[in-house]
């Protein structure tokens, strides 16, 4: 196969080697979680249970809302000990549920694997599992499935990328569990009805390579290509050119030139799905930096809180500066350690005053240096500026909606200018534009 390079990206440290040899292990599970309503893009669920009544592990808790949206289930057997507001990693508020763990681990009578596995089948077990994109996206997968008409689907391509420095957790489950990923991947081809599957993996990655390989052999139609070490190579649309050399058209999504793209997490989910009939309560979580004791990757329970998670892997909170969940790059500072593990959650990482840098942004120099490194080809110095204008016109000339927050052009700027702060907030100023005039 040959392979693209995209243009601009950056190179940072990856700092992998702290958790990259750590296996997978199980975090306990808390005494009590709160399940946010909302976990993916799209719609919020909606309550089905009131305060009071007993949930079983895996028992829808929040039914999907419309086409975009995504069930949410309980994490654990329980009482719901609340219906309200949860703290959410964006600093809002948003509808959940509180459930105080009775210890039982019973599942709900009513989990079974799916027979048989046609199509139709495959789609309506993910939509009720309420799966979601693990990458971080949490676009909700069935949504993908079910492209709309005139759309045609010829390729399906696994994202076991993971560009961003110190996240392991898909490099360990590529390691630990290639089988289940492949299987996955053969059930979203089967739902999408394409022959063919590429599993796009950095080539920093040579185990999981691997293992993936020996996986996929036997297996028709799928490959596994190693691409370049360049973040952000695990962007949707930089993988989509690096393995096809199509481009995803400005204000476009992958389905315009045929692709679907799932990350490995995502297959592994909906292997379970289909295979066992269990909803997504869990996911591998990467919880690293300087301030981890015991830096690793665990299997941890949607809804339970950040400040548990750092507690049972020994982080000494009077010395710990800093909280991000995600990635360096992409992930979002938390102020709140009650914030809940979502299904998006693919990193939680501690810092000490030591790693956290404090600088005030500089006067812009006019390096260009942002433009260059802009994957997309926007001008992130303009957007700024624009956004900090409120000058909506001129953010959607200058194509604000198309920037995929990797956080290159913050990254390699000299003057240290909050650069994806100005332009989510330019983002924003769009979509608020857009609805004002819906209304
Ligand atoms: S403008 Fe957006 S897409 Fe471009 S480098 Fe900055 S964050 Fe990334
Ligand atoms: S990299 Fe920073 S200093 Fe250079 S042009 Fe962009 S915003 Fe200005």
């Amino acid at each position: 196969m040959k392979l693209f390079r995209f243009r601009g990206g950056v190179h940072p440290p990856d700092y992998k080697a702290l958790t990259q040899e750590v296996g997978i292990e199980r975090l306990t599970v808390p005494r009590k979680v709160r399940v946010p309503l909302v976990q993916h893009l799209g719609v919020a669920a909606q309550a089905v249970v009131k305060k009071g009544e007993r949930v079983l592990m895996g028992q829808l808790i929040g039914e999907r809302h419309g086409f975009v949206s995504a069930a949410v289930h309980a994490p654990v057997s329980g009482v719901v000990t609340a219906v309200e507001s949860v703290p959410h990693v964006s600093g809002r508020s948003v509808p959940g549920i509180e459930i105080e763990n009775d210890g039982k681990e019973e599942w709900h009578p009513e989990i079974k694997p799916v027979r048989p596995v046609t199509r139709e089948a495959i789609i309506a077990a993910v939509q009720a599992a309420g799966i979601v994109g693990m990458g971080g996206a949490t676009f909700p997968t069935h949504v993908k499935l079910q492209p709309p008409e005139g759309k045609k689907i010829v390729l399906l391509i696994l994202n076991g990328a993971e560009c961003e420095p110190f996240l392991t957790c898909d490099y360990r489950l590529m390691v630990e569990a290639a089988e289940r990923v492949i299987r996955g991947a053969v059930y979203l081809m089967e739902a999408l009805g394409v022959t063919r599957c590429v599993v796009g993996i950095e080539d920093n990655k040579p185990a999981a390579i691997a293992a993936m390989r020996g996986a996929a052999a036997g297996q028709s139609g799928i490959e596994v290509e190693s691409v370049r070490t360049h973040y952000p190579q695990g962007g949707e649309k930089q993988l989509i050119y690096a393995l096809t050399g199509r481009e995803v058209p400005s204000g476009g999504l992958p389905m315009d030139v045929g692709c679907v793209v799932q990350n490995v997490g995502t297959a592994a989910a909906v292997a379970d799905a289909v295979e066992t009939g269990r909803p997504l309560i869990e996911r591998i979580v990467t919880v690293s930096g300087d301030a981890v004791e015991r830096p690793g990757n665990y299997v941890v329970r949607v809804g339970t809180s950040i400040g548990d998670v750092l507690a049972a892997v020994g982080v000494d909170l009077e010395k710990c500066a800093k909280v991000i969940a995600g990635g360096p790059m992409t992930g979002l500072a938390v102020g709140n350690l009650e914030v809940p593990v979502t299904k998006g959650t693919s990193g939680i990482l501690a810092f000490t005053e030591a790693w956290v840098k404090a600088s005030e942004p500089a006067p812009c120099v006019r390096c260009g240096r942002c433009g260059v490194a802009c994957p997309i080809g926007l001008n992130p110095t303009m957007l700024e500026t624009l956004a900090m204008k409120r000058d909506v016109a001129g953010l959607q000339v200058f194509h604000a909606q198309d920037c995929i927050e990797c956080g290159c052009c913050a990254y390699i700027c000299p003057s240290q200018r909050t650069l994806v702060q100005a332009i989510r907030y330019g983002k924003a100023q769009i979509v608020a534009t857009r609805k004002a005039k819906r209304n």
